[in-house]
């Protein structure tokens, strides 16, 4: 994929050279796993489950993971017109050539994806229709759990945790390569011993639909476990993404599952029992991530953060680190009643998000049918806190179409937000609450995965409903996911096999990117159900409690036996209290207290609920008291920092370069000044943009530090947090003053492919010899163009003879050196040719910098 970065919009989402990534000698490499991700990279880097496989694979001698996306359509155009395969990110290695291709199925709507990626890929689709010799197709993630309609597109999944099962698959794979001779159903045979490794072809589906298991011994597949997750590998140095991800900061995994028990929670079903992180840990991760990636945001993630045992202490303990470095804390979905005013006076003095509360449903009645366990005064108490500590904006997540909701339920939305509302004080500024509801999708394994989901018209109506009355009043405000996709995600999130083929001839039918509102189209999907004589609606329909599941072989833990419990309860309005502090409620996971689980922890560690408190802290323990306000705007040092930009940071953006820059000072401890205002920004300024694509010696960035550095030291902290290809070449002292002087001069050396060397040279000659030369080019504001001949003050041949080096005055007018470079050449491509901007000067013909320079380290 590298190869196409000049023709690239986004070229560094396929250079595989960010920070923090891994890169391993191919010579060292047993086993070489790509993690497929079935969606574009600013969705997969945010995804922090591909995060952990990650550093955790790496962390193997041995064994190296890859990272690999859903190209955009223009990248796979490339592929696709220039005949090449899709590769992985560090290495440029083919999907096809790796030993393990492992996809990452976060939801129903990625399957396309899936089959797009084996398509550029070359692999072909179906399991029993690929050779002996490829790569074995996996998968895991949430969706694995019931991921039977693109099971025969996999040689396994692996439900439940991946660590300690995905390097096991693959020591075992290697092993198997070194050992030759087996068949990959006698390498599967193997794997099947791996807790969590499910291999669809070792079942069949009964004339009920039932499974059918077609291995002796190997009837039902429980889900892998990590025990205590003290134990398991979480990253610190995550890769940092050049180009912005949709969650672009460091998020730090606190806890895995959820007991609250909520009814329709298929992460809190499959993912229990409730394991925290330790505080020590925690605290250690924390600070080593901060300080690894340069991240400027901090996210604490769990399904249920705010049930933390030790949320204030945590807080406590990371808080002067993010007051002092500017740190943001993104305060996640905090369940109602869980925030507490110590959080919230800590957080007073750091960078603030936006507020989040879930009540889901509306009405107590509804919330009990959930098992939500929250009550109104709850909500409102807890916006009322947030309101209270200037939050002006507050998001409230709700859903539609839960079993036994009423029109009473529906129009609650509407009077919950208004009564949000009222929370604020008078007069509060830029006053908003957003509702954000979805549609109810039953999933498998909850207590709901019998129940009817509503029909398309039903959520179309709903939602108009509450459109209609959010319309009333301008301070609030409604979306709504879009009622198509929860349809479409509803059919396939309790379908089996049979549907299989109707994915692949969606795909065949241009679906793809079906979570992504602007790319979405039910027609393609309706069209194959249409002409297969199959209605979707049949898959939303409510299934007999006592009718065989697809899904049936498949264990997390949580008997079928709770989950009946529970749908009794939800029907009778009956709640269940969360066992992280209360009653163990018998749901079959745990294997503690004389109770036997089915599944088994590696060690035979004992799996039960670790929480680092027995009851919910309410109070910070030793919540420190604010620092004495830190000046963020002091200016100590002022500098001019001379660097070079080659190799594959050539395609870096400005936007993307500053940001990078701003990482690499947080990483390097050195302190930046800040702006004043309601958003500090680094003070950092930089020279004209370089266009995108062209190398330079002679790149420079503008810093104010607030603490005295010497300026000589700072090139030597620096380089060490660059990425390859940027290199701090010289210092320069400024004066103190904010004035930069810019260079009004640059010096280019372009380098020609020898065999058009002759030609480009004689167009260069004419350009010379010309009084104007118009460059045009097409605007985001339509054509323009420039005479671009008066701005070139110096040509002449350079070191070879298939270069040139000219020399641009851009003291009154600017055009690309790369427009003007195609322009006088017309039949030289992109990427056929090497410009490098070489020099630059503050005058007209003055001295050249950084040349004068470099001397100085
Ligand atoms: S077995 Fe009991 S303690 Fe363990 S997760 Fe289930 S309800 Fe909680």
């Amino acid at each position: 994929m590298r190869e196409f970065a000049p023709w690239l919009q986004k070229p560094t989402q396929y250079l595989g050279a960010e920070w923090g990534r891994t890169a391993k000698d191919a010579a060292s490499v047993r086993a070489r796993v790509a993690l497929a991700f079935p969606d574009m990279y600013e969705v997969g880097m945010s995804y922090v489950g591909g995060r952990i496989l990650y550093e955790t694979v790496n962390r193997v001698a041995g064994l190296a993971a890859e990272r690999v996306f859903t190209p955009t359509d223009e990248a796979a155009g490339l592929l696709r017109e220039k005949g090449a395969p899709l590769c992985t990110l560090e290495s440029d290695t083919p999907l096809a050539a790796c030993d393990v291709v492992a996809f990452h199925l976060t939801h129903e709507l990625c399957y396309t994806n899936v089959l797009y990626m084996l398509d550029l890929a070359g692999i072909p689709f179906r399991a029993a229709d690929r050779s002996e010799d490829g790569p074995l197709v996996i998968a895991g993630g949430g969706c694995a759990f019931n991921a039977e309609p693109v099971a025969p597109f996999f040689d396994l999944m692996v439900i439940g945790d991946g660590e300690e099962a995905l390097p096991a698959i693959l020591q075992a794979v290697a092993t198997a390569r070194e050992e030759g001779g087996l068949s990959k159903r006698d390498v599967l045979l193997r794997l099947t011993a791996i807790p969590g490794v499910y291999v669809p072809s070792f079942f069949d589906v009964g004339p009920d639909g039932a499974p059918v298991p077609l291995v002796p011994g190997y009837a039902r597949v429980t889900k892998a476990i990590v025990a205590d997750l003290d134990t398991a590998p979480f990253p610190t140095c995550q890769v940092v993404p050049f180009a912005q991800a949709v969650h672009d900061r460091l998020a730090v995994e606190i806890a895995r599952g959820c007991t609250r028990g909520c009814r329709f929670c298929h992460a809190g079903m499959i993912y229990r029992p409730v394991r925290e992180r330790s505080l020590p840990e925690l605290e250690k991760l924390v600070a080593e991530g901060l300080s690894r990636t340069g991240y400027e945001e901090l996210s604490f993630l769990s399904l249920s953060t705010g049930d933390f045992s030790a949320l204030e202490s945590l807080f406590a303990h990371t808080i002067d680190r993010c007051r002092r470095d500017q740190v943001a804390v993104s305060l996640p979905s905090l369940r109602a009643g869980t925030l507490s005013d110590s959080i919230l006076d800590m957080m007073a003095g750091i960078r603030r998000t936006g507020a989040t509360v879930a009540p889901e449903a509306a009405t107590q009645r509804l919330r009990d049918v959930i098992n939500k366990g929250i009550t109104e005064e709850d909500i409102l108490a807890h916006v009322a806190k947030l309101f209270g500590h200037g939050w002006q904006q507050v998001k409230l997540y709700f859903m539609i179409g839960l079993p036994t909701e009423t029109e009473e339920d529906v129009r609650g939305i509407y009077e919950l937000a208004k009564k949000v509302l009222a929370q604020a004080p008078p007069g509060t500024k830029r006053l908003q609450v957003t509702a954000a509801i979805s549609p109810y999708v039953p999933k498998t394994h909850t207590p709901f995965q019998w129940e009817a989901q509503i029909s398309l018209e039903q959520i179309k109506e709903r939602v108009g409903y509450l459109r209609d009355l959010f319309a009333t009043d301008r301070r609030l405000t409604l979306r709504w996911h879009e009622p198509e996709m929860s349809f479409l995600e509803g059919v396939f999130s309790r379908a089996g096999r049979e549907l299989a083929p109707l994915v692949e001839a969606a795909y065949r039918q241009g679906a793809l990117f079906c979570s992504w509102i602007d790319r979405f189209d039910l027609a393609p999907w309706l069209r194959v159900f249409d002409e297969a004589g199959l209605d979707p609606a049949k898959w939303l329909a409510a299934r007999d409690p006592d009718a065989p599941l697809p899904w049936d072989h498949l264990s997390c833990g949580v008997t079928p036996g709770f989950l009946r419990r529970e749908r009794q309860k939800a029907l009778a309005g009956r709640i269940t209290a969360d066992c992280r502090y209360g009653e163990c409620s018998g749901c079959g996971v745990c294997d503690f207290e004389g109770r036997k689980s089915e599944l088994r922890a590696a060690g035979d560690a004992e799996i039960r609920p670790r929480c680092n408190r027995p009851e919910r802290e309410h109070e910070a323990v030793a919540a420190p008291p604010p620092p004495a306000k830190e000046d963020l705007t002091r200016k100590a040092v002022h500098v001019r920092l001379w660097f070079t930009k080659t190799g594959s940071a050539v395609y870096l953006s400005q936007l993307e370069l500053t940001r990078l820059f701003e990482r690499a000072l947080r990483r390097a401890g050195l302190r930046p000044s800040f702006s004043a205002g309601y958003h500090p920004l680094p003070q950092m300024s930089f020279g004209r943009a370089l266009s995108v694509g062209v190398a330079s010696e002679a790149e420079w960035m503008g810093l104010f530090l607030r603490e005295p550095v010497a300026p000589g030291d700072i090139p030597a902290r620096l380089n060490p947090n660059l990425p390859e290809g940027l290199v701090m070449v010289a210092v320069e002292e400024l004066p103190p003053g904010r004035k930069v002087p810019h260079p009004i001069e640059e010096t280019f050396e372009l380098v020609i492919p020898a065999a058009c060397a002759k030609d480009c040279l004689e167009r260069w000659a004419a350009f010379t010899a010309a009084d104007s030369f118009a460059v045009t080019w097409e605007s985001k504001k339509g054509p323009r163009s420039i005479d671009a001949r008066p701005l070139v003050t110096s040509i002449a041949a350079g070191e070879s003879d298939h270069t040139v080096r000219f020399t641009c005055l851009f003291a009154e007018a600017y055009v690309s050196p790369l427009r003007l470079v195609e322009a006088v050449c017309p039949g030289l491509a992109r990427g056929r040719y090497a410009l490098t901007k070489v020099a630059v000067a503050f005058e007209a013909g003055g001295a050249a910098f950084p040349s004068g320079l470099m001397n100085q380290n």
